[in-house]
């Protein structure tokens, strides 16, 4: 079986150096290369980055095979996927606002959902949605990890390591204003791409904890995982999408050469 790659990025701004990097690491693992575009954020995402970002790949060499799939063109494969939970009895409306997730939440530290809309009577659920409260749709992870049982993972680095879904709760697998969230989409698609190794961020090693239990509960097949370092600048700080100058677009713009930035990311791996 060949080795089938992906970047997925959000078109939420222009690409900088460390999303470069990240989809350097996973075309140059050879094989086939694919793109997704994660933009089910409605009220982030723009249609000129996502072009912005084909270009900045092109203009990198980072040349993908096959038609790019974008997500916001697919949600009525998400709605299936929820069905199928749904109809396991795994899922549940969550109608708490930001303002009461952020109140629940110690300062600073990844939100765990305390549950609180799980324990609603069947009576108060239905009054709400019949009142029109927005309400995400949440997995019930206790449920869940019972139905799923021991899971494992292969992480290059790690070698096969023990699933611990239960750390990141109940996640949210449908947002308020769209049938889909990251977790759910992330997991289908790559499964529908036929993606081998998923190769990503350190920043999203924590999620494959649940990714592996959505893969299980769906049926689908598990990728091999590896997650990249992330780059730093100068002051060792993490780059991030408003750190403008360090956006491809801007790179292009003062000159640099493509293979520039290539030697960078062989001396950073
Ligand atoms: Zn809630």
């Amino acid at each position: 079986m060949s080795t089938v790659t992906r970047f997925a990025p959000s078109p939420t701004g222009f690409l900088h150096l460390g999303h470069a990097f990240s989809a350097w690491c996973a075309w140059r693992r050879g094989g086939i290369f694919r793109l997704r575009l994660e933009d089910i954020d409605a009220t982030r995402c723009r249609p000129e980055y996502a072009a912005a970002i084909l270009e900045d790949l092109r203009w990198l060499g980072l040349h993908w095979q096959g038609e790019v799939r974008v997500q916001s063109a697919h949600l009525a494969d998400y709605r299936a996927a929820l069905d199928q939970l749904a109809a396991r009895g795994l899922l549940y409306p969550c109608f708490c606002t930001r303002r009461e997730l952020s109140l629940s939440a110690p300062h600073g530290a990844t939100p765990v959902y305390p549950g609180t809309c799980k324990h609603l009577s069947a009576a108060a659920r239905d009054e709400k949605i019949a009142a029109g409260t927005p309400y995400a749709l949440r997995l019930d992870s206790e449920k869940a990890i019972a139905q799923a049982g021991a899971l494992k993972f292969f992480e290059e680095s790690q070698g096969w390591t023990e699933a611990q879904p239960a750390r990141l709760g109940d996640a949210v697998l449908a947002r308020k204003e769209m049938p889909a969230s990251y977790h759910l989409c992330v997991v289908h698609d790559d499964a529908v791409q036929n993606i081998t190794h998923v190769i990503r961020g350190r920043d999203l090693a924590e999620a494959t904890h649940l990714h592996v239990l959505l893969q299980n509960l769906l049926g689908l097949p598990a990728p091999v995982y590896a997650h990249h370092r992330l780059l730093r600048d100068a002051q060792g700080k993490r780059l991030a999408k408003r750190d403008g100058s360090e956006s491809l677009a801007a790179f292009r713009q003062s000159g640099i050469q493509p293979q520039a930035l290539l030697a960078r990311f062989e001396d950073e791996a």
